[in-house]
C-alpha cells in the first residue's frame, strides 16, 4: 500500500461545521427530494461533491488578496499573474478569465463552426457544450482500458492515438478544428495522461497540421502521475514536466477553480502565436472585461498567481494525490470496489458492485450517495444511469454502463480523520447494503435533470 503522508500544512483559521443527528438528516434530505444539490450546505459534514472551487487558500494567498491592486488596466497584480504563469507553462501569453468555461467561451470559436469536429481524449461537459455552441461536434477518443475499473493501467486518461488517426482520415483533416488533451482526464475518473502520449498526439496533429489545445485544469495532478508512473521523470520537477507537457499544444484553457487552488479564475495560455494573443485579446473584451483582468478583481489575480506555484509544490501534491490513496487503500481492505487505480481528485465507488439488487433504473449511485448523507452527512454525487437521464429519441431510461457514486475531495480541506469517517460510513451502508432500496423520479426538467430533479424512495 502507498504510504499516506500527512498534511504538509497547519490550521491557522477554521471553518466550523455540524453534524446533525440522523432524524434531522433524514428530514433534510427528504425536504431536499432526495436531490443532494437541494441540499443546504449548512446541513452537510462532509462536502464531496466536487473539488472545483472548494480547496483552501494559503496564509500567502490571502496576504496577497490584500494586496491585490484594483487598477483597471496595468495592474500590479496582472503582472505577477503573468510571471507566475510563464514560470510554470514556458508559455509566451497569458489572458485571466473568470472562470474554465469561460476560457472555452473565448477559444472554441476560433477554431470551431458548423461542419467541424474537435477531438479529445475526453471533453469535459463545459468543453463539449462550448464545442457545440460553436456549431461543431464533440468527440471523445480515450483508449477502451478506461472502461475497465478493475484491471490496473497508469495511464487511463490517454488518447486512443490509433483511433485518433482514423477520425482524422474519416472526417478530413481539414474538418477536425481541434484536437483538446484534457489532463487529467476528468470524465474518466480524474486518470492521468503520459507525456509519451500527448507527445504522440501532438505528432499526429502536427503531421495533419491540426491544431492543440490542452484542458489544464488538472495539470499539476498530472504532472505529479507523469512523475510517480513514467519512465524517465522521476528526477524532474512537477514545472519541468508540467513545462514538457505545455510545449506539446499551442494553446491552453484552463479552470483554475481546481489546480490553481483559487475560489474562482480561469486562465488561457498562448504558446508565442502573436496573431492567436490578438484574436484571445479581442474576444476577450467584449466577454469578459479588459485584458488585464478579464473577469476577475486584482485580488483574485494576485491569489491565482501565489496558487499557481503552490498547486506544483511537491509535498502538497504527494500529500493531495496520498489522500486518495488513502482512502482506496482502506477501501481495499474493506473489500469495496472503485474505478481502479484512484485517479487524482475523486474516488468513484463502484455502486453497482455494492448494490447489485438496484436496477439502473432505480439508480443504485443515487442510492448510495442518499445513504451517504444519511448515514454521516457525506454529500457526494451521482456518475451513473440518473446523471444520463433519458434518451432524447426515445424517452427511455439510458442504461449507464458504469453506476459510480462520486466522491470529490476538495483541495486542503478535509483532514485523515474526516477521511476515515467517510470510509467508516461506506463499510456500515455495504454491511447492510442488501435491505436498502432504490429511488424512483416524480418530476424531471427535459435536460441536465440530475441537478433539480425530485425522487421518492420506492
Ligand atoms: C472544471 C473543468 C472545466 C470547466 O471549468 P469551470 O471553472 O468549472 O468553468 C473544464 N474542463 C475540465 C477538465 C474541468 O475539470
Amino acid at each position: 500500500m502507498t504510504k499516506y503522508y500527512a498534511e504538509p500544512f497547519k490550521i491557522k483559521m477554521v471553518e466550523p461545521i455540524k453534524v446533525l443527528s440522523r432524524e434531522e438528516r433524514e428530514e433534510k434530505i427528504q425536504k431536499a427530494n432526495y436531490n443532494v444539490f437541494a441540499l443546504d450546505s449548512d446541513d452537510v459534514y462532509i462536502d464531496l461533491l466536487t473539488d472545483s472551487g472548494t480547496g483552501a487558500m494559503s496564509d500567502q494567498q490571502w496576504g496577497g488578496v490584500m494586496m491585490g491592486d484594483e487598477a483597471y488596466s496595468g495592474s500590479r497584480s496582472f503582472k505577477r499573474l503573468m510571471e507566475s504563469a510563464k514560470d510554470i507553462f514556458g508559455y509566451e501569453y497569458f489572458q485571466p478569465v473568470h472562470q474554465g468555461r469561460a476560457a472555452e467561451k473565448v477559444v472554441m470559436p476560433m477554431y470551431l463552426e458548423k461542419g467541424k469536429v474537435a477531438i479529445s481524449n475526453m471533453h469535459f461537459d463545459t468543453t463539449r457544450a462550448h464545442v457545440e455552441l460553436a456549431g461543431a461536434r464533440a468527440i471523445d477518443c480515450v483508449i477502451k482500458e478506461a472502461q475497465d475499473t478493475v484491471n490496473y493501467h497508469p495511464f487511463k486518461g490517454n488518447m486512443d492515438n490509433e483511433r485518433l488517426v482514423t477520425l482524422i482520415e474519416k472526417y478530413g483533416p481539414e474538418k477536425v478544428g481541434l484536437i483538446i488533451i484534457t489532463v487529467t482526464n476528468n470524465s474518466a475518473g480524474g486518470q492521468p495522461v503520459s507525456m509519451e502520449n500527448i507527445r504522440e498526439t501532438s505528432k499526429i496533429a502536427a503531421k495533419y497540421n491540426i491544431p492543440v489545445c490542452i484542458d489544464a485544469a488538472r495539470y499539476a495532478e498530472n504532472a505529479y502521475f507523469i512523475k510517480q508512473r513514467e519512465e524517465g521523470y522521476a528526477d524532474k520537477s512537477i514545472k519541468e514536466i508540467a513545462r514538457e507537457m505545455f510545449s506539446y499544444g499551442e494553446i491552453f484553457t484552463m479552470s483554475a477553480k481546481k489546480d490553481a487552488i483559487i475560489n474562482m479564475g480561469g486562465l488561457i495560455g498562448i504558446k508565442k502565436d502573436t496573431a492567436l494573443y490578438e484574436t484571445v485579446k479581442a474576444r476577450t473584451i467584449p466577454l469578459e472585461g479588459f485584458i488585464s483582468y478579464g473577469g476577475l478583481a486584482g485580488r483574485d489575480l494576485e491569489a491565482m498567481a501565489i496558487g499557481l506555484q503552490e498547486g506544483t509544490n511537491f509535498d502538497y501534491l504527494q500529500y493531495r494525490i496520498g489522500q486518495i490513496e488513502y482512502l482506496a487503500a482502506k477501501l481495499d481492505k474493506a473489500g469495496i470496489a472503485y474505478q481502479s487505480p484512484a485517479g487524482g481528485h475523486a474516488l468513484f465507488i463502484d455502486a453497482k458492485k455494492m448494490l447489485p439488487h438496484i436496477p439502473y433504473y432505480q439508480f443504485p449511485a443515487q442510492t448510495l450517495a442518499l445513504e451517504l448523507y444519511k448515514e454521516a452527512g457525506i454529500r457526494s454525487c451521482d456518475i451513473g444511469s440518473y446523471m444520463m437521464g433519458n434518451n432524447p429519441d426515445t424517452g427511455q431510461q439510458i442504461e449507464s454502463e458504469f453506476e459510480f457514486t462520486r466522491l470529490a475531495v476538495p483541495r486542503r480541506v478535509y483532514t485523515q480523520s474526516h477521511l476515515d469517517v467517510i470510509v467508516e460510513a461506506l463499510i456500515a451502508i455495504k454491511e447492510r447494503a442488501d435491505q436498502l432500496n432504490g429511488y424512483e423520479i416524480t418530476w424531471e426538467p427535459p435536460i441536465l435533470r440530475h441537478f433539480t430533479a425530485k425522487l421518492k424512495p420506492l
